[in-house]
């Protein structure tokens, strides 16, 4: 048989308890996670959320030349007295789009508005709070400094310089900044192609009515809203029923195009036989019970020469969380992201929350500021796997580290915010 098949042998990365820790396993997935080659060249408006695929370099100087930081006056410091008042002759005016053409000459000063070139000559700009001009003169107080209120030239940016690195993700300033630097095409990685489906005969696509037994297929739409803050594309394939000959032919054809083929349901014990002798007959796939709450079933693997699989559990709760721990790194750098571990930082806990050392537990939790705004964490109600409207409620996971145990009420807890935290 060509495919590896992990079901005691996991239980050797455990010890006793026959469970994978969390951390084996996301490190296993992703040393198997190739970053994508291709790249392509998007213009800025495309460009949002996509991977850049080469170090980009400033081709000029930004801002181009010295410009005024405020309106005022732009001049010479040494045409200044240091103790006494200055009457200076108005040469001109400079304008963001309309410089001064000549240079300023002693005893000269020029009116200046933000962001117009400084003149030649002039070494400092005096804002026009402190200046009073009256029938083309300007008197000045003393009290000034060279070179104040000028932005220099190339202080944001340097020709020359590595403005974003490969493997960034683009945000709205980079768009901004790219755009200051005249750049309108950007490269990026070749967005990872994505195959979703749901298995269970119990599940009802939305539109139809359930028969008895069944229930709506949910998972499949809180994945693709995960999905959705990634840089893939994906291709949904609805419900794919409980039928081998069905499942053999989806993920033989998914094989073909897809990145990553992402399931769930059907990984637990008792379902997963025939899912198993399926994916070993097409590549290399593991079942792994991982030492988490909730989310134990997953299965990882190959699928022919590189397609990736994920067989995420089918319970609404363990789908979520196994993606976002699990799946949402292995895309991140498949995608081209460079290795970043995940947003988590430290609260005090509202509740207090049963855990039992061995195993990481991910609880459903909602962050609130206290009356001086530092946050605390405090439970979504009832943590059954089942029950997505905790998940809803929540805005981040309350991470309990594989040997903690219980937690009192004001006992510090790790979170990791959710996609949409903000
Ligand atoms: P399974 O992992 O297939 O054994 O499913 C575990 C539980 O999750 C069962 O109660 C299933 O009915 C439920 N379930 C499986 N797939 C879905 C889905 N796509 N949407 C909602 N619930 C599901
Ligand atoms: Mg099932």
């Amino acid at each position: 048989m060509p495919g590896i098949i992990e079901t005691a042998a996991s239980c050797l990365d455990a010890g006793e308890t026959g469970l994978l820790h969390a951390a084996t396993a996301l490190s296993r997935i992703l040393a198997q996670c190739p970053c994508v080659s291709e790249t392509e060249s998007v213009p800025l408006t495309a460009a949002h959320g996509r991977i850049l695929a080469e170090d980009l370099i400033a081709p000029l100087d930004v801002p181009p030349r010295d410009n005024s930081a405020m309106d005022g006056y732009a001049l010479r410091l040494q045409d200044l007295s240091d103790t006494e008042g200055t009457v200076l002759r108005r040469a001109g005016r400079a304008m963001a789009g309309s410089p001064y053409g000549e240079a300023v000459h002693a005893g000269e000063c020029v009116r200046i508005m933000t962001g117009a070139p400084i003149p030649d000559g002039a070494d400092t700009v005096v804002i026009q709070e402190q200046a009073m001009e009256r029938d083309g003169l300007v008197h000045l107080n003393p009290g000034h400094r060279q070179g104040q209120n000028i932005r220099r030239r190339g202080e944001d940016l340097r020709a020359g310089s590595v403005v974003l690195e490969r493997g960034r993700r683009i945000k709205a300033a980079d768009l901004g900044l790219i755009a200051s630097l005249g750049i309108a095409e950007i490269p990026v990685f070749r967005r990872p192609r994505v195959v979703l489906f749901s298995t269970g005969d119990e599940l009802c696509p939305l539109g139809n009515t359930p028969r008895s037994g069944q229930i709506y297929d949910s998972n499949r739409y809180s994945l693709r809203g995960l999905l959705d803050g990634h840089p893939v594309e994906t291709l949904d394939l609805g419900i794919v029923p409980d039928d081998p000959q069905r499942l053999r032919q989806v993920l033989e054809e998914s094989s073909r195009t897809a990145d990553v083929v992402i399931s769930t349901g059907g990984v637990s014990v008792g379902e997963a036989d025939h899912v198993k002798q399926i994916l070993a007959a097409l590549g290399e796939v593991r079942f792994w019970k991982i030492a988490i709450k909730p989310g134990r079933p997953l299965a990882f693997g190959r699928l022919g020469a590189g397609t990736l699989f994920f067989g995420l559990p089918g319970n609404p709760v363990a789908a979520m969380v196994t993606f976002v721990r699990f799946v949402s790194p292995a895309l991140e750098r498949i995608a081209g992201l460079g290795p970043r571990p995940p947003l988590t930082f430290e609260v005090p806990c509202l509740d207090a929350l049963r855990k039992v050392p061995g195993r990481t537990e991910f609880q459903r939790g909602r962050l609130q500021p206290d009356a001086q705004g530092r946050l605390r964490v405090k439970v979504t109600g009832r943590q059954g796997s089942g029950i997505l409207h905790s998940m809803s409620q929540a805005d981040c996971l309350i991470v309990l580290e594989h040997d903690r145990g219980p937690v009192a009420e004001g006992e510090m807890v790790t979170v990791q915010p959710l996609p949409g935290w903000i």
